[in-house]
């Protein structure tokens, strides 16, 4: 079955906003089996709105629209519905309550402005929005549904997983999908597709091999749809199983999940302490790591020691690494991360020294270079990359290249799989 999106706001003509609320729609209601066919991005225009509901209502029978629900006057939405619709409006007593208690709580005053957001077009059923003003909405007309949310990203994810994602089931007859995604680091995606040639040619027309690259990661993505979802589940456990088989240690993470937040959670379950002292990537992995919520039991603290002077006085890097081989070395970067682990009393510690770019190379060491050590009680070791891209894309590749040392350090030194 396929639907389409329909986002509203001139924010997001003119670039203020990106259009997070479409990637997130798109991707969820893939778990439904709901094709997002088309998206279309509209200004706070009235005809603009009415044209491209029509419009979409030719191609699909189900519209999600996001956008202008808010009480100020450039939130043409509802308004919009109601007349499209023909229809007059309703006060909705729930919305009503539900706003005169979070103004309450708020301590703030219910002005008539807010109030009118309980007020929506007499035939739509409304969608509570326990997080946010402005309700969902639920229009059933002549075959063809069309659910207004509010543009806030985590009010529409609060309306789509409490409200409507329950409704599709009712409404719509949707095959059973289902997706099993294992995440693999520095290998490319055209080595990994040789491995899997044979392997691809199992796969039967509804089961899907993507893979989708991203920064020296390539996920490796099964998908599969059928009308008897237990068979499909047999069948798609048993097809990931071998797909890993596969890859073999290609394999970081049988989860879409990105490495750090993997080697996260394996450092929190095993009470693996880390800590780091970064050059090069200014805090980015310590700031991963903590997007983990439970870190604080493994993670002391770091030290981003960008400047050789605190390299040598906060990591007793001595003066004469700078004035020999340099900062940006496998010396430096042992030393680094030797007094990491004994400074945070660690059990594991990584350091990075490199040239992130664009400025700063020199014939021997190249825009890109990096050196990643880790340190453990049984001794450290460093390792040299090479990697590319912006500033920021050569952070999130060094913070994925120190999660292979990581993995591979727990596996070889705490036994952990
Ligand atoms: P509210 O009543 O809660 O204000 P609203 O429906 O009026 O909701 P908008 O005014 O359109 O929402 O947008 C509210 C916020 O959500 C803005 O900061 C806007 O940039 C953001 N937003 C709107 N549409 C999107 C989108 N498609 N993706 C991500 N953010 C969005």
């Amino acid at each position: 079955m396929n639907a389409e999106i329909l986002t509203i706001g001139d924010e997001l003509l003119i670039g203020q906003t990106i259009d997070t609320n479409s990637a997130w729609i798109g991707k969820n209601l893939a778990l439904f089996g709901i094709q997002i066919s088309r998206k279309t991005a509209v200004s706070d225009s009235k005809i603009e709105i009415v044209t491209a509901i029509t419009e979409a209502f030719k191609r699909v029978d189900f519209l999600l629209v996001t956008g202008g629900l808010g009480p100020t006057k450039d939130d043409i939405t509802k308004k919009t519905l109601a007349g499209f619709y023909g229809c007059g409006f309703r006060r909705d007593e729930s919305v009503a309550a539900h706003l005169e208690n979070i103004f309450a709580r708020r301590g703030r005053q219910l002005l008539e402005i807010n109030k009118q957001q309980a007020d929506v077009p007499e035939i739509c059923e409304v969608l509570c929005n326990e997080v946010g003003t402005a309700p969902g909405m639920w229009f059933d007309q002549k075959g063809k549904v069309l659910v207004s949310m509010p543009g806030v990203p985590n009010e529409m994810v609060h309306i789509m997983e409490n409200r409507v994602f329950p409704r599709i089931k009712d409404r719509f007859k949707t095959p059973e999908i289902l997706h099993c995604t294992a995440v693999t680091v520095g290998i490319p995606e055209s080595l990994l597709s040789k491995q899997l040639e044979d392997f691809e040619k199992t796969l039967p027309p509804h089961i899907k091999l993507a893979y989708l690259p991203a920064l020296n990661t390539v996920k490796l993505r099964l998908s599969g749809q059928s009308d008897d979802a237990a068979l499909l589940k047999a069948e798609m456990t048993g097809y990931f199983d071998n797909l890993c088989e596969v890859c073999g240690e290609a394999i970081f993470v049988r989860e879409d999940i990105s490495p750090v937040k993997y080697i996260a959670r394996q450092l929190i379950h095993n009470k693996i302490k880390i800590s780091l002292a970064e050059s090069c990537t200014g805090g980015f992995i310590a700031n991963q790591l903590v997007t983990e919520s439970g870190i604080s039991k493994v993670f002391n603290g770091s030290i981003i020691s960008y400047a050789n002077e605190i390299k040598h006085r906060e990591l007793g890097v001595p003066n004469e690494i700078f004035s020999t081989v340099g900062a940006v070395s496998e010396k430096c970067a042992r030393y680094m991360c030797e007094a990491a682990l004994k400074k945070f009393n660690a059990d594991i510690a990584i350091s990075t020294t490199g040239i992130a770019g664009p400025g700063g190379a020199t014939d021997e060491k190249p825009v890109g270079l990096i050196y990643i050590g880790i340190a453990t009680a049984k001794g450290s070791r460093v390792k040299k990359y090479h990697l590319f891209g912006t500033r920021e894309q050569f952070m999130q590749r060094a913070a994925n290249c120190a999660m292979m040392l990581v993995k591979d350090t727990l596996l070889q030194e705490f036994g952990v799989h």
